[in-house]
Parts: C-alpha cells; sequence; structure tokens
C-alpha cells in the first residue's frame, strides 16, 4: 500500500506511521526526520533547510521534492510507503503523482489525522523526542520509554513557531484535503483520540 498522511503538524502522523511501519513493514519516508537528519549532519541542504525549519516556514519546495522522488528509488518502498509531511503544498501534491504515475505504483489512499488547532497547541509545546530512536512523547518522559534515551523538545516546537506552522498549515496544505477528496483517495480520522483507538480506526478504514 502507498499511503499518504495529511494533518496538521501535531496530529499524529509520526506516531501513526510509526505503529503501520512496525506492524505491516510499509516503508517510512518523512520529509521532516529526513529533513532533520540533514541539519544534524550540516549538510549543505541541511543548512539552508534549517532557517525555515527554525522559523517554521516551509522547506522550498524544489529542496524537499528532491529528497522525495530519491528516497522513492530505495528498494524498501516497492513494497509500499507512507508519506508523513509530504506531500505540503499543491506543488509537491502535483509533482508526486507525476512521479508516482511515471514509476506505475499509484496512491492507494489519503489519511487524514484530523485534530482541533487548541489540542494540537497543547500537544506540541508539550512535546518531546527521543535523541537516539526518535520516539514521541510528553514532557512528563524524563528518559526515553523505548530505549532509555535522551529527551529533548524540537527547536520548532515553542508556542510562537507552533502557531506559525499552524498558519502555514492551514494556507498551504490545507487545499491538499480537496484535492484528495477529488481523486476519491481521501480518508478522514479522528485524531483526538488515544493512538491506540486511532491506530485501529485506521486498519479499519484501509480494510486490514
Ligand atoms: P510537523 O508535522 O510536526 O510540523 P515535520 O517534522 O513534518 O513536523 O516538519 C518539520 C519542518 O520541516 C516543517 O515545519 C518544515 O519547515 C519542514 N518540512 C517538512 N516537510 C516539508 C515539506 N514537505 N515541504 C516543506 N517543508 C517541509
Ligand atoms: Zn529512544
Amino acid at each position: 500500500m502507498n499511503i499518504v498522511l495529511l494533518g496538521a503538524p501535531g496530529a499524529g502522523k509520526g506516531t501513526q506511521a510509526a505503529k503501520l511501519v512496525e506492524k505491516f513493514g510499509f516503508a517510512h519516508i518523512s520529509t521532516g526526520d529526513m529533513l532533520r537528519a540533514a541539519v544534524k549532519n550540516q549538510t549543505p541542504l541541511g543548512l539552508e533547510a534549517k532557517k525555515y525549519m527554525d522559523a517554521g516556514d516551509l522547506v522550498p519546495d524544489e529542496v524537499v521534492i528532491g529528497l522525495v522522488k530519491e528516497r522513492l528509488q530505495d528498494e524498501d518502498t516497492q513494497a509500499g510507503f507512507i508519506l508523513d509531511g509530504f506531500p505540503r503544498t499543491s506543488t509537491q501534491a502535483v509533482a508526486l503523482d507525476s512521479e508516482l504515475s511515471g514509476l506505475n505504483r499509484p496512491l492507494n489512499a489519503a489519511l487524514l489525522v484530523d485534530v482541533d488547532k487548541e489540542v494540537i497547541i497543547k500537544r506540541l509545546t508539550s512535546r518531546r523526542m527521543c535523541r537516539d530512536c526518535g520516539f514521541i512523547g510528553t514532557e512528563t518522559d524524563a528518559t526515553c520509554p523505548k530505549c532509555g534515551g535522551e529527551m529533548y523538545q524540537r527547536s520548532d516546537d515553542n508556542e510562537e513557531t507552533v502557531r506559525n506552522r499552524l498558519d502555514v498549515y492551514e494556507n498551504s496544505t490545507t487545499p491538499l484535503i480537496d484535492y484528495y477528496r477529488g481523486c476519491e483517495l481521501l480518508v478522514e480520522i479522528d485524531g483526538d483520540r488515544d493512538p491506540e483507538e486511532v491506530f485501529a480506526n485506521i486498519q479499519d478504514v484501509l480494510g486490514f
């Protein structure tokens, strides 16, 4: 299955993607994770991307489109993939369609994880991540419950940047909801529930 995950920052896309990967073995393609890795390794692309990310703005389309096209060449994506955080603009969605139709690997679903704005702001400002394994937790996790690693707050999870990311989402990304509805690929999920319940719902709608 080839799936696109849609939803505001903090809607739980990363958490659900991790569950789908663990249970079904799909390849996880997270542009946010790829960009953060580039920043950490101080590659030229990472240095360029960092200024946008710290402000909560989108990294230019051509940069992320290039990353995703390259990643889709990897063997592990052949058996199915979860795109998490991409596409985020109409330009990215159109580029993705054309790449996938060229590869003859069309999308099977666009899953929208829907959560209210106020809930999102609370979630993001209390979100913490594991430096070692990427586990997504909250401020109550002193160390990583999975591997014992150090938990940290993403530099873009402060309230001001969070508000900007939500504005960017409203303006640039919500038009994709209609785009995928038009392609008859859209499936909506209520994301304001326990992650396990959301995951059960996702498996249900995908017919697993
Ligand atoms: P979240 O979904 O929590 O906002 P991500 O980890 O997906 O976080 O993305 C973090 C940041 O990386 C974004 O705010 C943006 O600057 C950049 N980014 C990630 N994916 C894209 C994309 N598809 N297009 C442009 N910028 C992106
Ligand atoms: Zn960990």
